[in-house]
């Protein structure tokens, strides 16, 4: 039997000097040096969590090298095949298929749908999606992955096809009607050149979609508290919440182009049934912020849907 996993399968992992790049005083994604360290992440070399005043994003002090990630999510992979588990970070991808078709089929007014999933693992959230999508009127669906693993599901409707690119350079010149980033800008070590790239693959009409923790405000009361949290360094390595998502386009897109079509906390990664006492955590610490709004923020995650209106 399959045994679903969740993203604790991130380790933390000690990151000697050599795993390191240098010290950069300036923002990953804006480039602001008005940053203030928040938490620490790692001692010898010392590694902070520091928040940008500008644009809202916490990201570590010291970002990994390309190659440690490699290396990290090499192992990643490997051990998950082990498990014999599916390679995605969510322990029910189904729900996760029908939360975003329930969002994005009614901008899409196409037969043919092009779908990218960055970090797609083996692209089964994209196939659950699919297969939601594929009743509402749509005669085809292709699916692109880009992600370190190669092993793809295949999907059991033949109108359904999918396929593997290594990186976003292999893509040349198509364009997607959704493009997903759930649960990897936070794994990044140039993430906003590489939103950017996922922004401009957008056809037009097209939603991109983005999933990212955002446990920055526990990790500042945990720090000030003295107790012990795991922030999975260096898997997570970016933490942006509603003020980064909700004044992204303004700082990063060109406002005519795109527009948010929904700003929310994350959907849950995980399930009553394999993770009981989680995913009841989970909803509770999101559930005031239906009442408080953005005010209230340990939600942990967040969400983003953007279009591409043309
Ligand atoms: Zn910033």
């Amino acid at each position: 039997m399959k045994k679903p996993r969740s993203t604790f399968f991130h380790e933390t992992k000690h990151l000697s000097e050599n795993g390191l790049l240098p010290y950069e005083p300036a923002c990953p994604f804006c480039n602001s040096v008005e940053r203030t360290p928040i938490a620490v992440l790692q001692r010898q070399p010392d590694v902070w969590l520091m928040s940008c005043r500008v644009c809202g994003a916490s990201s570590a002090s010291r970002i990994p090298k390309l190659q440690t990630l490699d290396d990290y999510y090499g192992h990643y992979y490997e051990s998950a095949a082990q498990l014999q588990t599916e390679r995605v970070t969510f322990d029910n991808p189904e729900r996760f298929g029908r939360h975003f078709s329930e969002r994005i089929q009614r901008y899409l007014h196409k037969s043919m749908l092009r779908v990218l999933d960055m970090g797609g693992g083996d692209g089964t959230i994209a196939v659950q999606t699919a297969r939601f999508l594929m009743p509402k009127g749509f005669s085809r669906i292709e699916i692109t992955v880009v992600d370190y693993n190669d092993s793809l599901v295949v999907p059991d409707d033949s109108r359904i096809t999918i396929t593997h690119r290594k990186c976003l350079d292999d893509i040349a010149s198509e364009r997607y009607d959704f493009v997903i980033a759930s649960a990897v800008i936070e794994h990044m070590s140039y993430p906003r050149t590489v939103m950017l790239n996922l922004l401009e693959l957008l056809d037009n009409g097209g939603i991109f979609y983005a999933r990212t923790p955002y446990i920055a405000p526990f990790v500042r009361i945990f720090q000030k508290l003295g107790i012990p949290y795991d922030f999975t360094f260096p898997a997570h390595i970016h933490d942006l919440g509603p003020y980064f998502w909700n004044t992204f386009i303004q700082r990063h897109a060109d406002e005519n182009r795109f527009r948010i079509i929904e700003s929310r906390p994350s959907i849950v990664e995980t399930s009553f049934a394999y993770h009981p006492a989680r995913t009841l955590a989970a909803h509770a610490f999101k559930a005031p912020w239906y009442a408080l709004g953005n005010l209230y923020p340990f939600v942990g995650g967040w969400e983003v849907f953007l279009r591409n209106i043309g």
